[in-house]
């Protein structure tokens, strides 16, 4: 599944901060998940796997290397309804994404939804794992900036399991070897793994390099394409 920003007429979202090198405008987001909600993500935390995994996909227009965010998705035994009843506005966004996208059932087939993307996105982005990698779906592209950030968003668990029944019972990737490669963290008072620091952004308050920085749009009600694509 993915959803592709239309830009049309507006100005596209750009990605830039945190390390990165350079300004990354936005192709599209999709969702990965399991056969339960213990798999789905394809990163693993200390070997535990979280329900789902957004993939957040940027270029460089420049150089046109790719920066991908990942964003752990947890599901609540809660229905949507219960949990969007939290006032939640991550979640009630989610939960009109999932309940347009999951009535696409042919390949190719689509549809229109305005969703606002830093909402999809969650307050929680200043915690994040740094690497090299690749893309996990074909062509599996090398040389990718991957930043994974820390705290998960929570959505339904009917939710993810709609898309089990509906599209595929799963999408995810398994974990790969880490190989030579290094992955940095920006953040402290790590204790379960030896992940060394990321060595230019530590100070979460006074560090301006740290952030995360998304441009976006004066409207933030953005109109996507959801595409059946897998
Ligand atoms: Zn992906």
């Amino acid at each position: 599944m993915v959803s592709t920003y239309n830009s049309n007429g507006s100005t596209p979202f750009t990605l830039s901060g945190g390390g990165l090198n350079g300004t990354f405008q936005f192709l599209n987001f999709h969702v990965h998940w399991g056969e339960n909600s213990k798999s789905g993500s394809e990163h693993q935390v200390n070997d535990v796997k979280y329900t789902g995994e957004i993939h957040l996909v940027h270029q460089n227009s420049e150089t046109g290397q790719i920066a991908v965010l990942g964003i752990f998705m947890n599901s609540s035994q809660n229905s949507s309804d219960e949990i969007g009843n939290t006032a939640n506005a991550t979640i009630k966004e989610w939960v009109k994404f999932f309940t347009t996208a999951v009535k696409l059932g042919k390949v190719n087939e689509s549809t229109k939804l305005r969703l606002n993307l830093a909402t999809l996105m969650g307050n929680n982005l200043n915690n994040f794992w740094r690497y090299r990698g690749s893309l996990t779906t074909p062509p599996c592209t090398e040389d990718v900036v991957w930043t994974v950030f820390k705290v998960p968003i929570v959505v339904g668990e009917d939710e993810i399991d709609s898309f089990r029944k509906d599209i595929f019972s799963k999408n995810d990737r398994s974990p790969q070897p880490l190989y030579n490669r290094i992955v940095y963290r920006n953040f402290l008072n790590e204790t379960l793994s030896p992940i060394p620091d990321y060595n230019c952004c530590l100070d979460t308050s006074s560090n301006a390099g740290n952030k995360i920085i998304l441009s976006k749009p004066n409207k933030y009600l953005l109109c996507f394409l959801l595409l059946f694509f897998f």
